[in-house]
């Protein structure tokens, strides 16, 4: 790598973590910033708060040699030269994105880089996936930030005047967007060899800085955590998209939401097929070998979950609609992911006749497989319903039950030791999450 760089991250869920971690790798100098003083105390003893295969041992690696430190300090990460604000963005009940821990982070930044006379030029990277406008909104918020009087966490009254941008060098910073597009349970491997990185920024001097920090990931000029993440063959260099803010922002919702119309539309293909007799299975495949359709996405079940794509899609039906425009196709996308998780429901029904009193297991919660998350998971949505029928619901998932048990103790769910253990007894099995170990059950000694 041509030059280390001090890199701050703030937010260490599983973007902000990953990100750090794999810059560390790298060779850069990271600091992780988060408020939760539970994961900087576990994450400083090496222990990462979220299951993502390959983490722990990079997360090791880069705590031996010093790469990355962890606080709930802002000031600390405020020192470095590129800031990425990588902070959650959950969903308010009217679809938009709650921006709050954004804002807090964004003027945070401002009253402490204000002081700061080293005379760098700061770039404040927005990571999380913000609504179109958000650059220019950070923009205010940080330089509100630096004109207000109190500490850098925003306690009280701490000194009067003194704008820090008024004194020329002192706080200058740039705005940019840089989407994120891992896929939790492979974000290592996502953030070492991607598709594209795209760059949102109105200064090219934000872009200068964001090409060194990415540099080895573009040219791939980096030696491989083989046991971990190991490069695919061939992969030489990644294209980075260059453009400006707004275009940035869109990029990530557009992506997401096409994904999500991908599920959506192979769901409808399916459920239509399983009324003429024709096998999904056979027609995905089929459809997707055409170069310009692709497989993947192209699988049928209970729809798509996890913390993006319902947001994402949301956020962009409320952006669209703050601009008179419906759009049309985005909201029957979200239509038919509600029917497909109501659709197993349906199914039970039809094989069981009365669901009251009966014994369903689910085969996993997680919202998909290699993660424990249950941000939006399908499972629960269905063990929701099948309670609130009278049913007993028994649930297996190889990482996320007891995360599950700490976070919806409101589920009267039963949890078993195994995928053998959860079928016993039971009248019906749902398979919710495609792990591995499901695939390789015997469907034949299950049912018997
Ligand atoms: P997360 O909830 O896992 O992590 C967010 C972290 O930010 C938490 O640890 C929280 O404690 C911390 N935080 C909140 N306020 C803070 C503050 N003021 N200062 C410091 N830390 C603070 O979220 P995530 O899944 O990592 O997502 C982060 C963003 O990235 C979201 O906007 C999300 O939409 C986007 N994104 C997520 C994924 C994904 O697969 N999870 C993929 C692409 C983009």
């Amino acid at each position: 790598m041509s030059k280390p760089m001090q890199i701050g991250v703030v937010g260490t869920g599983y973007v902000g973590l990953v990100t750090g971690v794999c810059l560390a790798y790298l060779g850069h100098d990271v600091t992780c910033v988060d408020v939760d003083q539970s994961k900087i105390d576990a994450l400083t003893e090496g222990k990462s708060p979220i299951y993502e295969p390959g983490l722990e041992p990079l997360l090791h690696d880069a705590i031996s040699s010093e790469r990355i430190h962890f606080t709930t300090d802002i000031q600390k990460a405020c020192s470095s030269e590129v800031i990425f604000i990588a902070v959650g963005t959950p969903p308010r009940t009217d679809g938009n994105p709650d921006l709050n821990f954004v804002q807090q982070v964004a003027r945070s930044i401002g009253s402490t880089i204000r002081d700061c006379d080293d005379g760098i030029l700061r770039v404040i990277v927005n990571k999380s996936t913000v609504p179109i406008g958000s650059g220019n909104w950070v923009e205010m918020l940080v330089t509100e930030g630096q004109r207000e009087n109190g500490d850098s966490n925003g306690n009280g009254p701490r000194r009067t005047g003194g704008l820090a941008s008024e004194s020329g060098q002192r706080g200058k910073f740039v705005i940019a967007s840089n989407p994120e597009f891992l896929r939790e349970g492979s974000a290592i491997h996502d953030t070492l060899y991607p598709d594209r990185i795209v760059i949102g920024a109105s200064d090219t001097r934000a872009v200068n800085t964001l090409r060194m920090v990415y540099e080895p990931i573009l040219s791939q000029q980096f030696t491989e955590p083989a046991a971990i993440a190991p490069r695919p063959e061939g992969f030489r260099a990644v294209p980075l998209v260059v453009t400006d803010l707004a275009s940035a922002e869109m990029i990530k919702y557009a992506a997401n939401a096409f994904l999500a119309t991908k599920i959506s539309f192979a769901n409808e293909i399916a459920n239509i097929c399983e009324r003429v007799g024709a096998d999904v299975n056979e027609v995905t495949r089929g459809i997707g070998l055409d170069q310009r359709i692709g497989v993947r996405f192209l699988n049928a079940g209970v729809g798509w979950g996890g913390s993006c794509f319902g947001n994402d899609l949301a956020a962009l039906i409320s952006i669209a609609g703050e601009y008179d425009y419906d759009p049309e196709l985005l909201r029957a996308a979200v239509a038919v992911n509600s029917r497909q998780r109501q659709i197993v429901i349906r199914k039970l029904q039809h094989g069981l006749k009365i669901v009251k009193g009966r014994t369903i297991g689910l085969l996993g919660l997680a919202f998909k497989p290699e993660t424990d998350d249950l941000r939006d998971a399908p499972s629960l949505t269905i063990a929701e319903s099948l309670l609130g029928m009278g049913a007993r619901v028994k649930a297996f998932d190889p990482i996320a039950s007891e995360l599950c048990f700490k976070q919806r103790p409101d589920l009267d769910i039963v949890y078993a030791e195994s995928a053998d253990d959860l079928v016993e007894g039971c009248d019906a099995v749902v398979l919710v999450t495609e792990w591995d170990e499901f695939k390789r059950l015997d469907l034949k000694r299950v049912s018997e």
